[in-house]
């Protein structure tokens, strides 16, 4: 995830969620089912904006909501990709394994051109897939939970880990990356408070996990609903709500069915079912904001956090890069054992 700072539901619903689901899911044996590793893309933020000022800010401000959430530092390290070396010097190794037309092709980039009206792209953007591709095979990871819009990425990550394992087998054990799989996550988009977009803070139409509940309740009442139903008698369509489409998140299975029907049978109003989402919301998001003023007012302790996760961190991504460099046969010394290499 990129380091921008406050997260909102949208990042909740469609990443967070289930990111902690998967680091607490316990296999057959009682152990976990997964390792997992959690990255703060600082780098991909330079493809998108070259302000690095408050980088370091947004980064602790979007950890605190990771720890909040239900991260766990202790069975999951987190970690700036700046901050891992190896990330770059795979990101390089790989950049040589794809083509540029097949970096054109990916439609998330073409949406993103389209959604920012770029009308260039840098040489890094356009690469971003690679980056990610290093970030992923980097923690050899079997697994990625993503939304749909990523799933080209995960692609073109399998793709490099298979031109990667043909042109370089390892000396000793073969391949050595294997071909990772997409999971998508359960509930991927949550569309914006006006309705036409999916929650972004540059389009304004957020609400954050740490927003208190009047805030939340001040913004819901901005939310766009049906047009169609103007006074608190009109029947309504809550299949084009976006009210309706956050209580389908929030709200327990029987409120939702009452909500859809009264909404229809225009005995509910909008602003009542608003109050009533703006709760839920509130509700779910109580804990969080527990924990949220917790880490906040222990900001070392959550440095410390982001310290030890890149010291965890470094230690697998050198691992890997060794892997890598003897299937390359970089570095080899002359005269030295066969697949000797240099450490760095
Ligand atoms: S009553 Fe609720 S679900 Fe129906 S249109 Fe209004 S806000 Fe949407």
């Amino acid at each position: 995830m990129r380091p921008t700072g406050k997260l909102h539901l949208g990042h909740y619903s469609g990443a967070l969620e289930s990111w902690v689901e998967q680091q607490n899911l316990l296999g057959p044996t009682g152990s976990s089912a997964y390792e997992t590793c959690f990255l703060i893309a600082d780098y991909h933020n330079l493809t998108t904006s070259l302000q690095t000022g408050e980088i370091y800010s947004h980064t602790l401000d979007m950890l605190i909501d990771w720890l909040a959430a239900g991260v766990d530092p202790e069975k999951s390290p987190v970690f700036r990709q700046s901050q891992v070396k190896e990330h770059a010097e795979l990101f390089l190794i790989f950049s040589m394994l794809i083509t540029s037309a097949r970096l054109e092709r990916n439609p998330t980039l073409k949406e993103q051109v389209r959604d920012l009206n770029m009308e260039s792209l840098t040489y890094g953007h356009l690469g971003y897939p690679v980056l990610q591709s290093a970030d992923i095979l980097l923690y050899k990871a079997n697994v990625v939970p993503v939304g749909e819009d990523q799933i080209p990425h995960v692609e073109i990550t399998r793709e490099i880990a298979r031109k990667f394992n043909n042109q370089y087998p390892h000396p000793s054990h073969g391949e050595v990356f294997a071909e990772p799989a997409p999971k998508i996550t359960k509930f991927s988009r949550l569309v914006g408070l006006d309705g036409k977009a999916k929650m972004s803070k540059s389009l304004g139409n957020t609400i954050l996990l740490s927003d208190e509940p009047d805030e939340v309740l001040k913004k819901m009442r901005t939310a766009v609903t049906d047009t169609l139903k103007i006074r608190k008698n009109d029947p309504g369509h809550p299949e084009v709500c976006t009210v309706f489409s956050y209580h389908s998140k929030f709200s327990s299975p029987e409120q939702i069915c009452s909500i859809e029907a009264d909404c229809r049978a225009g005995i509910l109003g909008c602003v009542d079912c608003k109050k009533a989402c703006a709760a839920n919301i509130a509700l779910e998001l109580a804990p969080l904001l527990e924990k949220r003023r917790y880490f906040e007012a222990h900001i070392d302790l959550v440095k410390n956090i982001l310290f030890e996760g890149e010291k965890k961190a470094r230690i697998i991504a050198s691992q890997t890069m060794e892997e890598v460099r003897a299937a390359m046969r970089l570095g080899e010394i002359s005269g030295g054992n066969q697949y000797g290499t240099v450490k760095c």
